[in-house]
């Protein structure tokens, strides 16, 4: 049956990136902790790795269109860099802050280390409202929140990447900005590039490729055919999309997606090509043809097979966990699943494939756009995939045989993977001096 409550129309610029009573920072410290004890890890290296290694603040101007200075907000935290450069994306959004770029920035390094790329963790972005600005000025606000950041970025230092409201277009002015900095051009500075600067094949939706890789995997762990099966996708934006359109090339039927409008439903599965179209017109899903308004926690809550959460941190609680009827949830957002949320949802024997496992595909094919960019010698998109499918599955591979080892569930067992080969980093280079 289709739902019936309809959406509220909330414009992007008033939804808190976390609902305010959940920090993502909270969030972020207490999975940790659940590993760190699970691992008995010793109180020193405990300690180091709870902690952002280095957080930076600047507030520079921007000359708007009209002429007016306006001071920004912009942030780049590194959690930790023991394992390689600081690896994370860049975020745009009204409600961003120090506590969640730190989360932000933590997850990546226990990503990085879960599919066992030679990067460390990090984030970063600027606090603004990028819907209600022109290009020229989201051009100005970048190079400028580039040039102030500057000295921590490098191809062996700090590579950022795309993030929330952030696309090729903006990495291309990091990659840019940058190179006119050092007096000749740095493509491994930035990954998320166009093409045509040293970008990678398959970058854009690599993200979305893997989530759907990963889902295939835990189809099989559950005996359920994806063949028709229901998905419902919340956020329609780089991985939400892209994760729509690689279930239904596998067979799933998509029967709903939302944005920050609020969510569409077909139950018969929604056509994407013309959603994304709509979505391109109108700035939003809602009110494509042939599809009935839902709203944001409807989508949550559908009767379907396999949820991807795909828009920001805090989305699934303990409010609305209960009510979720979803089979797998596949987070290709980073923290949309708060701990109490993710107690429920274990003991309703949902299977939840955790952020650092089910999103990696993205810096996965950063790390890969990279290489090539060092290499001067760039891959096919049949070598990029392939190479892809390989690193995801056999991560996945070591966090099942990590959760059956402990009897855990998948994100402990993700995360004990990946806090050991950081802290096992860590040990091994000692502490300096
Ligand atoms: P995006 O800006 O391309 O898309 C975000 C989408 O979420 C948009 O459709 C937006 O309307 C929607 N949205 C925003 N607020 C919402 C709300 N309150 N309710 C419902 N929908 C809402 O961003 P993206 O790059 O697709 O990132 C989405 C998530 O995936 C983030 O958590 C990001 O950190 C994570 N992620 C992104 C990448 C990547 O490669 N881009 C990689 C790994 C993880």
């Amino acid at each position: 049956m289709a739902p019936t409550r309809s959406a509220p129309d909330v414009p992007s610029s008033a939804q808190p990136s976390t609902p305010p009573s959940v920090s993502a920072w909270d969030v972020a410290q207490r999975q940790y902790d659940r590993a760190a004890d699970k691992l008995n890890l010793s109180p020193g290296v405990r300690e180091v790795l709870r902690h952002a290694k280095r957080e930076v603040t600047v507030h520079f101007p921007v000359q708007m269109d009209n002429g007016e200075t306006r001071v920004f907000h912009g942030y780049r935290v590194w959690h930790n860099v023991v394992r390689g450069p600081a690896k994370g994306g860049l975020r745009y959004h009204p409600s961003l802050n120090l506590d969640d770029v730190r989360a932000l920035a933590m997850w990546m390094t226990w990503k990085c280390a879960a599919v066992k790329i030679p990067f460390g963790g990090a984030k970063g972005g600027v606090t603004c409202d990028p819907a209600a600005m022109s290009p020229r000025e989201l051009e100005r606000m970048t190079r400028r929140y580039v040039t102030d950041i500057a000295d921590m970025l490098g191809p062996d230092s700090d590579i950022p990447a795309p993030d929330v409201n952030t696309n090729p277009q903006v990495m291309a002015w990091v990659m840019d900005t940058y190179s006119m900095h050092r007096g000749h051009s740095v493509p491994g500075v930035v990954t998320g590039k166009p093409l045509s600067i040293g970008g990678s094949e398959g970058r854009a939706d690599a993200t979305g490729r893997g989530v759907v890789y990963l889902i295939q995997e835990a189809a099989k762990m559950l005996d359920l055919d994806l063949d028709d099966a229901r998905a419902a996708i919340q956020g329609f934006g780089n991985v939400g999309a892209s994760s729509a359109r690689f279930l239904h090339e596998v067979g799933a039927r998509v029967v709903a997606v939302s944005d920050s409008r609020g969510g569409v439903f077909n139950g018969d599965g929604l056509d994407l090509a013309t959603l994304t179209r709509h979505k391109q017109e109108t700035g939003s899903v809602v009110g494509a043809p042939r599809t009935q308004t839902i709203s944001n926690a409807d989508l949550l809550e559908l009767d379907c097979d396999i949820l991807v959460p795909a828009a920001l941190e805090g989305m699934i609680t303990a409010e609305n966990a209960p009510q979720i009827r979803a089979r797998i949830v596949a987070e290709g957002a980073n923290g949309p699943t708060t701990p109490e949320a993710d107690d429920i949802l274990r003991a309703n024997g949902t299977l939840v494939i955790p952020d650092i496992l089910a999103n990696a595909g993205g810096v996965t094919v950063s790390y890969f756009e990279w290489v090539q960019d060092r290499e001067e010698f760039f891959w096919t998109i049949e070598e990029i995939n392939a190479r892809l499918r390989r690193a995801l599955l056999r991560a996945f591979d070591e966090v099942q045989r990590m959760g059956a080892e402990h009897t855990v569930d998948l994100r402990l067992a993700a995360y004990m993977l990946a806090v050991q080969r950081v802290a096992e980093a860590t040990l091994t280079r000692g502490i300096y001096p």
